[in-house]
C-alpha cells in the first residue's frame, strides 16, 4: 500500500482529465469529480488505462447516477467510448445481491461478499459480451478493468443518443423493443432485468439496449419474475404513449414457451 500510495502521489490528474471541447458538464468541477466522486483506486486504475493505452484520455463526464457514473472516454485513435464506473464507496450492493446470488454464472460467490461492485461490473460486461455476440444491438463491450467498463459510444460528438423517454416513439419501436425481449431470452439467455425506456436508446438506425448490470442468467431462479416486470414496465411505456400494445401476460406466455 505504501507503494500505492507512491504511485498515487505521482499521478498527474491533468493526464486523465484533458477536456478538449466543453469538457465536463455543468457540476462537474474536474478537482471535485476527482477527489469527491471518484475514489483513489478507481483514478488509479483511469491511470492504468492510458498508460496501458486502452484510452488515452477522459473528456468529460456525461451522467452521475448514486451507483454509477458514466464518462466520455477517447480512445488512441480518436475514437469515442463510453465508460462506465461503479462506484465502490457510495454503494448500496446490498440490493444488488438478488440479481446476483442465484445466476448459475456466479455460483461462486458467497452471500456477504464485500466486493460485489467489481463482481457487478463483470457482470454488466459479461451480459453485454453475450448480446453482442448474439447479434443484438448493445454498445459494443470494449474492455474491463475492476470497477471500469469501456464500451462503444452511443451518441454524436460526445453526446449520447436519446433514451425512448426522451424520443418520440411509433409502433415500430414498440416491435423492436419487444423483439429484443425475445432475443435476448431466446439468444443471450438473458433477462434484462432493468428493461424500460430509461435504458433504451433510439438512433437514427434503431433502438439500442443499455444499462445490463441487472441482467439474469434464465437458470436464475427469479428470472421469469424478472422478465414478467421487463414485459410490463415496457408495455406500460408505450401504452402511455398511445401505441397499440399486446397484453403483457399473453406476451409472457408466448415468450416462455
Ligand atoms: P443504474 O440504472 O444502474 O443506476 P445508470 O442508470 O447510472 O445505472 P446507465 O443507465 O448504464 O447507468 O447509463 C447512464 C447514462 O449514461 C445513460 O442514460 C446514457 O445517457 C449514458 N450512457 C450509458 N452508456 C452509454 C454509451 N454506451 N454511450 C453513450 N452514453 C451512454
Ligand atoms: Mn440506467
Amino acid at each position: 500500500d505504501d507503494l500505492s500510495r507512491k504511485i498515487e502521489s505521482k499521478i498527474d490528474k491533468k493526464l486523465i482529465f484533458k477536456s478538449k471541447r466543453g469538457g465536463l458538464k455543468d457540476g462537474f468541477k474536474k478537482g471535485k469529480v476527482i477527489n469527491e466522486v471518484l475514489d483513489k483506486p478507481t483514478v488509479m486504475t483511469l491511470y492504468k488505462m492510458i498508460t496501458d493505452h486502452i484510452i488515452s484520455y477522459v473528456n468529460g463526464a456525461i451522467s452521475a447516477g448514486k451507483e454509477s457514473v458514466v464518462f466520455w472516454g477517447v480512445e488512441n485513435n480518436d475514437v469515442n467510448v463510453a465508460l462506465k464506473i461503479y462506484l465502490v464507496s457510495t454503494s448500496n450492493f446490498k440490493k444488488r445481491e438478488p440479481y446476483i446470488l442465484g445466476d448459475p454464472r456466479f455460483s461462486h460467490i458467497k452471500k456477504g461478499t464485500k466486493n460485489l461492485v467489481h463482481l457487478w461490473a463483470r457482470k454488466e460486461f459479461r451480459n453485454l459480451t453475450q448480446c453482442y455476440e448474439a447479434g443484438i444491438p448493445v454498445p459494443r463491450p470494449l474492455h474491463l478493468t475492476k470497477n471500469v467498463l469501456v464500451m462503444e459510444f452511443i451518441g454524436q460528438g460526445g453526446a449520447p443518443a436519446k433514451s425512448l423517454l426522451t424520443s418520440e416513439v411509433d409502433e415500430g419501436d414498440y416491435f423492436q423493443a419487444i423483439s429484443i425481449i425475445k432475443d435476448l431470452y431466446h439468444k443471450a439467455k438473458l433477462v434484462h432485468g432493468d428493461y424500460s425506456e430509461y435504458n433504451i436508446f433510439k438512433t437514427d438506425s434503431g433502438l439500442v439496449v443499455f444499462d445490463l448490470g441487472s441482467g439474469v442468467d434464465l437458470r436464475h431462479p427469479n428470472a421469469q419474475e424478472f422478465l414478467k416486470r421487463d414485459i410490463n414496465n415496457i408495455t406500460k411505456f408505450f401504452h402511455k404513449r398511445g401505441v397499440s400494445v399486446e397484453d403483457p401476460d399473453e406476451l409472457f406466455e408466448e415468450i416462455i414457451k
